[in-house]
């Protein structure tokens, strides 16, 4: 009988340090799942945070609109990529000041939902976060 084998990747990312009960939205916002295999910790013990959740995929590699959503999700949030099995790279994830086409204005007479405009909004204080569009000025909370 060979070991099961374990969750660690070969060929992918984590995303660690997600607030616990983000892990689901986190997927979501991947469109996840998608072909690699994925495991997802929930309500992890974490030494900084106390508890945490954790999603790993193998074979996936976040385009930068992509961290840039999953920054929303809480503060800290880490993305490793792994390759051949070790960590290549990793990044703490940082919510830029403005954002560039990520945000759709709730104001249904804003313009960016009248014309093609790209969305900018501008992040407010600290987390959690809130935006105001630069066009219309109406705060938007990321998660509505
Ligand atoms: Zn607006």
């Amino acid at each position: 009988m060979s070991q099961p084998r374990d969750y660690r990747l070969h060929e992918g990312t984590v995303i660690d340090h997600l607030p616990v009960g983000s892990a689901a939205r986190a997927l979501e916002l991947l469109g996840l799942p998608r072909e690699g295999s994925i495991t997802v910790g929930i309500n992890v013990p974490s030494p900084s945070q106390g508890q945490k959740d954790i999603v790993r995929v193998e074979g996936l590699f976040l385009e930068k609109h992509e961290s840039d959503r999953l920054a929303l999700l809480g503060e800290h949030i880490t993305v490793s990529i792994v390759r051949d099995g070790a960590v290549a790279e990793k990044t703490v994830l940082d919510v830029p000041d403005r954002l560039l086409g990520i945000l759709a204005c709730r104001n249904p007479t804003c313009i960016t939902n009248e014309e093609q405009v790209q969305t900018v909004f501008l992040k407010q204080g600290g987390f959690p976060y809130h935006f105001r569009c630069a066009y219309c000025e109406r705060v938007s909370a990321t998660e509505a």
